[in-house]
């Protein structure tokens, strides 16, 4: 008991920090800590500034026409806007929590933000049952991804506007009505909030309870700060920490992968892998249907049933571009049979993705012999693919970021070098996570090694 604290309650060791009581830390973290606490106030200044860039950069695209063929980021703001978005904004963001957490959503989201704002001065309704409910993320996310696809968010503007620009008004609308100053949109409704929770699992900065003496402090994304132990909804607002006070909570920098490998002291929650099941399913399917003729195969046979069912009129009819993606000016026209196709198509990846990872991390949990119940096991188990899911996203969405590196003298050996250097560290990370979930090298991993390897073959197919 020298240097380690029992918390009382949550059963979980906590290294305790260099910090003495009634005193703020002197160390390199408590700087850092204290700055943050200092400036917390500030954090205003960077959700305005997001929320203008964000604006500026979904507005003024919509307003220009799109751009020629021959136009690049350093001639055409449209490409510039769709750089900044999908080739820097969405990967980095990702890849970001590894090494800072959830920062990101405190401090720059304008999201997150603009639903905050709103519910100070919104309606302060009890947030409903139903919005509570751990399915809800989930189904935002299915809905803004497939419909994300079939408006084209990443090549049209009007496209991009309508689904970001339309987040952010259902972001303000639920802030307005329900709470009062909390983020009920980020823990209930935003599409990346569980992944980027998840992940921030994986990272190396998290927010502790220190001693019994931590008490609790209104947290925007209602987690009860007296006895927290999971980062995956902290935003890192800051507003918990007080460095010298007992009981708040302090600032922390840990070995990344660590909260995953305690993760049963570190509240498991079932959602957050059939989260992270499905969006890896789904993601994979909006990559495939792009580029693996399996997608054609697909469509031709669907295209025949739908015609022989006497369906030919009605499976060619193209809807608005707020529906369906419909510019015939670039030649790119969507059919009822392309949005049937696209959305049946990405739902099918989503399932088989999700049944294999379930089937398989059941198949390791009934191998462990656990005395725990086998949905907990699951449950835990499921958390070691969380590095492979986060390297295949970030290689995967930053594909424009990759391709211009091209313009910094990189050859396209060397980028996919690194392309292949991170897919191949996701893999061994997972590797090693299934080697300590499964507490060493026993026969429960043989499932969890295929599934790696089902998971890393499923994403190396779909982006080298
Ligand atoms: S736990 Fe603290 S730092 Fe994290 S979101 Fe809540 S109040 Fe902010």
């Amino acid at each position: 008991m020298k240097d380690v604290l029992k918390v009382t309650g949550e059963n979980l060791q906590i290294k305790k920090p260099d910090i003495k009581k009634g005193k703020p830390r002197k160390d390199i973290v408590g700087i850092i800590e204290a700055f943050f606490v200092r400036n917390r106030r500030r954090f205003v200044y960077f959700h305005t500034g997001m929320f203008i860039a964000l604006a500026l950069l979904l507005i003024v695209p919509a307003l220009l026409p799109l751009p020629a063929d021959d136009t690049t980021v350093l001639n055409n703001f449209t490409r510039f806007a769709g750089f900044l978005i999908w080739g820097l904004w969405f990967p980095l963001v990702l890849l970001s929590v590894v090494f800072f957490g959830r920062l990101w959503c405190g401090l720059l989201c304008p999201h997150g933000a603009l639903s905050e704002y709103a519910s100070k001065k919104g309606f302060g309704r009890p947030v409903p049952k139903w919005l509570r409910w751990g399915g809800v993320p989930i189904a935002s996310f299915v809905l803004v991804t497939t419909f994300g696809q079939v408006v084209g968010i990443r090549e049209y503007p009007m496209a991009a506007l309508e689904v970001l620009g339309g987040t952010l008004i259902i972001a303000a609308l639920v802030g307005l009505i329900y709470a009062n100053g909390k983020r009920t949109f980020c823990r209930s409704l935003c599409p990346l909030g569980p992944l980027l929770g998840i992940l921030s699992r994986l990272g190396a900065v998290s927010f502790e309870r220190v001693g019994r003496e931590s008490k609790g402090y209104p947290c925007p994304t209602f987690i009860n700060t007296a006895k927290k132990v999971a980062s995956s909804n902290c935003i890192e607002c800051f507003k918990c920490v007080n460095p010298g006070v007992p009981g708040s909570l302090h600032l922390q920098i840990r070995r990344p992968g660590k909260e995953i490998e305690e993760i049963e002291k570190r509240k498991p929650d079932s959602w957050e892998v059939i989260y992270l099941f499905s969006a890896t399913g789904l993601a994979l399917g909006a990559f495939y249907w792009l580029v693996n003729p399996l997608y054609v195969h697909y469509k031709q046979v669907l295209g025949g049933i739908l015609l022989g069912a006497g369906l030919g009129d009605w499976i060619g009819w193209s809807g608005p571009w707020w529906l369906m993606v419909n510019y015939p000016a670039a030649g790119d026209v969507f059919m009822l049979i392309d949005l049937i196709s696209v959305t049946s198509f990405m739902f099918l990846c989503m399932a088989g993705v999700a049944a294999v990872l379930f089937f398989l991390t059941a198949l390791s949990a009934l191998l462990l012999r656990k005395q725990a119940p086998l949905m907990t096991t699951i449950t835990k188990l499921g958390y070691l693919y969380a590095p492979l899911v986060l390297v295949s996203l970030v290689i995967g969405l930053g594909l424009i970021l990759f391709q211009s590196l091209g313009a910094f003298g990189l050859s396209r050996a060397t980028i996919r070098m690194i392309q292949g250097g991170l897919f191949a560290t996701g893999g061994i990370w997972s590797l090693y996570l299934a080697v300590r979930l499964q507490d060493g090298l026993n026969r429960a991993i043989v499932p969890s090694i295929i599934g790696i390897g089902f998971l890393g073959y499923a994403w190396y197919q779909a982006l080298f």
